[in-house]
Order: structure tokens, then sequence, then C-alpha cells
């Protein structure tokens, strides 16, 4: 079926687009996400090294201003003598770099002795011994760097880191903290250069107790707080760098991150970039892939379920058709007409069994798809029609007329197996030709029967008067067409019949009829007819004969009935017959004009004397 395989194929396209809107998407999402890893990861390595640099450069400056002090200028009574020369080694670095803060120099106990801040904004009696960075520097000689938490500063209102570098002598002894500050305004600066997307983040946090430094959009209640993450992880199993993608705790963000430790500095940059802005590009391919393959799909579905429909209606339909087939068969199968139709080509397109069992010995010619003039010829040719016997030609061209005609005259058909069918043929509306046949051998044997009696006399069994009339009117047609010389008929009355019946009863006359009737029969040739005309008046028909051998037959039959003995109950009756004779003419206008002739020789027969045989007068 077509449809059926049509059906299929569009269901394996439908699978096939969505097996590849599937992959194409998953390979979209895969690469969207592979990307946002490298530009996190390129975006890490990039702020490493600007973040380091600074980091460097205050580590750098105070180095060099350590460099520059002399030992003198650490004594709290010599502050006032250096305070000018100090001032000129500080306040330089504050001024030529941005993101450095204001540098001081603390003697061992933490207290202040020089800033770099006009003298006159120093503050007396200032004092860094109680912050953790310069308590680590104090407590733990090997340790000459420190970093602070992140600071609001009191004076700048700024959120700065402090660095705490140790002077120390040669036995590990400090001697003065020079401290640095770094402006984290100018971090955040190149943090919100790097035009994040929304949702994406930038921090560094510490890489010993993991407390954020920074972020970058601002959330000020995270900053000096720890984290517990996979990144967290990662750096405290000494990793430097890597990926990670997860949900934030913080914000519930879910990002894909990359994270740099900053070389020799105790901090870690992470760039985290937000997963929906990430796949946003292919949120919208997922859109337009799903709004143009929900489009494709919803078009392909509705084709297919009007195809499963159609095929439905047309398989119900195809049920339907079959079912009134099957009964339509066996309804022209139980019928006991003949029945066939023939299509408008002529093809045989139905039939039933009735119809072939009147083909009787050619049953097997009728098969679908075979035209009726076939039909036709090979049930003649087989000799099934009596009159197609010796002239099938055209017998078959005249049956093809009639059955084209199908005007619903009957047609009565004798078959050579003596069976009679009647065949009526319609032409329908769209043209095919309808016909029914019935078997008519039985009417047909009953009308014979009929005919039969209609024409015999039951008594003697001899053609009675309409017969013989019949008879003569056509041998006197042979007469007048010359078709033969001569013919005589006899008109025979049996004499003084009224004593038999007197005598002998009407039983006994009937006998007397019988018995001439009998002998009539004996003595006539095949060719001859003989009927009774009527009471105890018969005539015979000699086709052939002239006046004289008419008179000859009936001189030897006369003899032969007045000799036969006729016996009645017991007694031996004698039967005499008076003959007439008349000669067929071709001048006789009917039948009648015969026998009134003959009838005349009969009256003169039974006038002269009876048991007598008289000639028609003209002829005497
Ligand atoms: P004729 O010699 O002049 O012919 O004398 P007939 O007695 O034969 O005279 P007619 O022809 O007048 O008589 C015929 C009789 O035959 C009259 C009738 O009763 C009788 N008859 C007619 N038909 C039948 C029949 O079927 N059976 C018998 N038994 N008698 C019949
Ligand atoms: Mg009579
Ligand atoms: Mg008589």
């Amino acid at each position: 079926m077509a449809n059926r395989s049509v059906f299929r194929v569009l269901l394996l396209g439908v699978l096939l687009l969505v097996l590849m809107l599937g992959y194409q998407l998953r390979v979209g999402y895969e690469s969207a996400l592979s990307r946002a890893h490298d530009d996190a990861g390129n975006l890490a390595f990039a702020l490493d090294g600007q973040i380091r640099a600074i980091f460097r450069r205050i580590e750098g400056s105070l180095a060099n201003i350590a460099g520059q002090l002399p030992d003198q200028a650490l004594q709290a009574n010599a502050v006032e003598a250096y305070r000018e020369r100090v001032s000129k080694i500080l306040m330089p670095l504050t001024e030529n770099f941005p993101e450095l803060g204001s540098f001081y120099v603390w003697d061992a106990e933490g207290n202040s002795l020089y800033g770099s801040v006009p003298p006159a904004m120093m503050q007396k009696r200032a004092s860094i011994a109680h912050r953790p960075g310069f308590q680590l520097l104090k407590n733990d000689p090997s340790v000459s760097i420190a970093y602070s938490d992140s600071i609001r500063g009191s004076v700048s209102g700024l959120q700065t880191v402090a660095v705490y570098l140790a002077m120390r002598d040669a036995s590990g002894k400090l001697k003065a903290v020079l401290t640095g500050t770094l402006n984290l305004a100018n971090i955040e600066q190149i943090f919100k250069s790097l035009r994040l997307d929304k949702g994406s983040v930038v921090f560094i946090r510490r890489s010993d107790n993991h407390h954020l430094v920074i972020r970058y959009p601002m959330r000020g209640s995270d900053i000096n707080t720890p984290v517990r993450n996979p990144i967290q992880a990662r750096i405290d199993a000494g990793e430097t760098e890597g990926r990670e993608r997860f949900k934030a705790v913080t914000d519930g963000e879910y990002r894909i991150y990359a994270f740099r430790k900053l070389e020799q500095f105790p901090f870690y940059i992470v760039i985290g970039i937000a997963e929906r802005s990430a796949l946003s590009a292919w949120d919208t391919n997922v859109l337009y892939m799903a709004g143009g393959g929900g489009f494709l799909l919803l078009v392909l579905g509705g084709l297919l379920l009007r195809m499963r429909r159609e095929e439905h209606l047309r398989m119900a339909a195809q049920q339907e058709v079959e079912t009134m087939h099957r009964l339509m068969n066996e309804a022209v199968d139980n019928i006991s007409l003949g029945f066939t139709i023939f299509d408008a080509s002529g093809k045989l397109v139905i039939y039933n069994k009735a119809y072939q069992d009147m083909l009787g010995a050619c049953r097997d010619t009728v098969r679908l798809g075979t035209t009726f003039r076939d039909l036709a010829r090979l049930s003649a040719e087989r000799g099934l029609y009596v009159k197609a016997k010796d002239r099938v030609d055209a017998w078959v061209a005249e049956r093809v007329r009639i059955h084209e005609q199908a005007d619903g005259q009957p047609l009565e058909q004798e078959l050579s197996d003596g069976r009679w069918v009647l065949v009526i043929e319609h032409r329908t509306p769209s043209g095919y030709i309808v016909s029914n046949r019935i078997d008519i051998t039985e009417r047909k044997r009953l009308e014979a029967e009929l005919k039969a009696l209609a024409n015999i006399d039951t008594l003697t069994r001899l053609p009675n008067r309409r017969q013989f009339m019949a008879r003569l009117a056509e041998e006197l047609q042979r007469v007048q067409r010359q078709m033969t010389q001569s013919a005589c008929v006899l008109m025979l009355d049996i004499d003084h019949f009224k004593q038999i019946n007197d005598t002998y009863g009407h039983a006994g006359g009937d006998l007397a009829l019988q018995h001439f009737a009998h002998l009539m029969r004996a003595e006539l040739r095949s060719i001859d007819s003989c009927g009774r005309l009527g009471g105890e008046e018969f005539a015979i028909l000699l086709p052939g004969a002239n006046l004289e051998a008419a008179q000859r037959i009936a001189e030897r039959l006369r003899e032969k009935l007045a000799e036969s003995t006729l016996d009645i109950d017991g007694k031996s009756v004698a039967l005499t017959a008076s003959i007439g004779i008349a000669a067929l003419h071709s001048a006789d206008v009917n039948p009648d004009a015969v026998l009134k002739r003959a009838d005349g020789a009969l009256y003169e027969a039974k006038a002269t004397g009876r048991n007598r045989v008289v000639v028609e007068a003209s002829m005497a």
C-alpha cells in the first residue's frame, strides 16, 4: 500500500528531524560551555598578569623604602630629625601610583614613626600593635611580609588591603614594620573594564583562609568571609589554575569558573561566567530550533495524523466494499435464476452458479473477463444450442446483436441436451448488461403435451379434425406450389353405425371406432395422414397419390374392414364403411373445398348401397 509506506517514510523523517535537532542543540550547548570555559580561562590569565604587577609594585615599593631608611631614623627620639627626609621617600610613591595608598613606618612595638602624609596630618601615638598582620610579623621571625583583610580606610573611606613588611636585624629581631595600602577601587576599575555579562563575577580571595578580598560586582556582605566550594578545595590541594562549573552558594547562580593562583602572592583570582549568559546565544538557537522544529513537527504530525485517518477511513470503506461484495456474491449465488453482468466493453464481471449449471457441459468456458461473444461462440461450437448447429457464425452474430440490444424481450433457447432456457437481458443506465436466465424445460414439456392433447382425439388416438385440417392445408399449399404432382383425400363413414350403438351400447360403438382406427393406421404408409373428423367419420390424406392410386388404397381398406372381425361382448360384429375420394387441386381455395368434394363422393357411396368407394364426380 503506497499510503502506508509514505506514512513510514514520514515517521522516519520526523524521527530523523528530532534526532538532528537534538544533536545540533547538544553540540551547540557543549560548544557554548567550552567557549565560556575558554573565555574565563583567558580572562583569568590576563588579569593574573595585571594583578600580580600591582602586588609586585607595592611589595617592591616597601622593600625600596626599607633599603633607604637609616637605622637611626627608627629610634623614637630621632623622628623629629628625620621626618623631613623620610617624607621625601614616602610621598612620591603615593603620588605616582594611583593604586597605592599611604605608606607608614612603625617601630617594633607598632607605634607610628613616619607616614606619607604631610607631617601636620600625622596622628600622634597611632598604633598597629593589635593588627593581625603586625602580630604575625612580630611573633614569627620567619615571616617577612603579611597582608591584611580588606579594610575600609578610616581616613580615606576607601576599600584597601594593607601590606606589612618586617625590617629585622641580623638576628631576626624586629626593628620596624613598613606598611603600604593597596587601593582596591583601582582593581575594581580593572574588573569593571572587563564588561562581564550579567550574572558573571570576578573576584580575588586570599589563598590561606579563602577570605574574599574584592568582588565585582560588589557584594559588601561577602567581603572577608570564606566559602566552601570546589575551587577552594582545589586551591587547598595545591592547584594553581583550573576550571569548574557549579552553582554558587552565595547567590545561587550557575557559573563556569576559571581560577588562577597569583604566583608568589597569597591570593587567587576567580572569573565566573554566568551560564545563562554563556548560553544566551544557544538559548536563542534553542528557541529558533524549537520553534522551527516544532512547526515542522506540527506540520508533519498533522500530515501523519491525516494520513492515518485517511488510511483508517480507506480501510473501513474497503472492508465495507468487501463485505458488500461477499454479500452480493452469496446472494447472487443463491438465486435460482442464471445471473450474469457484462460490462460496457462486453466482459463478464459477475455470474452465479445457476448460470454455470445452465451451460451444462460448457460450464468450464465461464470465466470472469471473457467477452459475451467468446462465451457464445465457445458454447455454440461445442453444440450447446440446437439452433446453432451447422451455422455457428450466423447464430453468434445474431445472438450478440440481441444481447447488445438488451431490450428485455424474452429469448427462448433450446439446448441440445433437451433443456430450454429463457433469457431476458437489460441494459443498466451505466451501460452494463444484466441477464437473467430461467430453465423453462418443464414449461416447454407441458406446453408440448397440451399442444399434442389439443390435436389428438382421445378415443382413437388419431389426429382430430383440427390437426387433420392443418395437415390438409399444408398439403394443399404444396400442391399449389407444385412441389408435389398430386394428392388425394378420402372421407370414410361407418355404415349403420347407429345400429351398433343401439345393439351394443355406446361402449360397443366406441370399440368399433377404435377397431376402425387401428385398421386404418395399419394399412397406411408412413407419409399418409389420417384423422377423425367427428362421430364415426374419418379422413385420410394420401400425398403423391392420384385418384386411381387413391381408389386402390380405398378399395383395399374397405375390403380389409369388411373382412375383419370385430368382437363385442363375445359376439362377432360385421363392420363396413363407405368411402368418398377427391383429389387436391391448385384451384382449391381452402381444404374445406376439397373435403366438400370428398363428402359429395361419400354421399354418393351411401346412396348407392354403402360399403363401396366412390371417386368424386368430376373425375368419374
Ligand atoms: P349411415 O350408414 O347412413 O351412415 O347410418 P348411420 O347409422 O351410421 O348414421 P349416422 O351417421 O347418422 O349415425 C351416426 C351415429 O354415430 C350417431 C351417433 O350416436 C353415433 N356416434 C357419434 N359419435 C359416437 C361415438 O363417439 N361413440 C359411439 N358409440 N357412437 C357415436
Ligand atoms: Mg355418419
Ligand atoms: Mg354412418
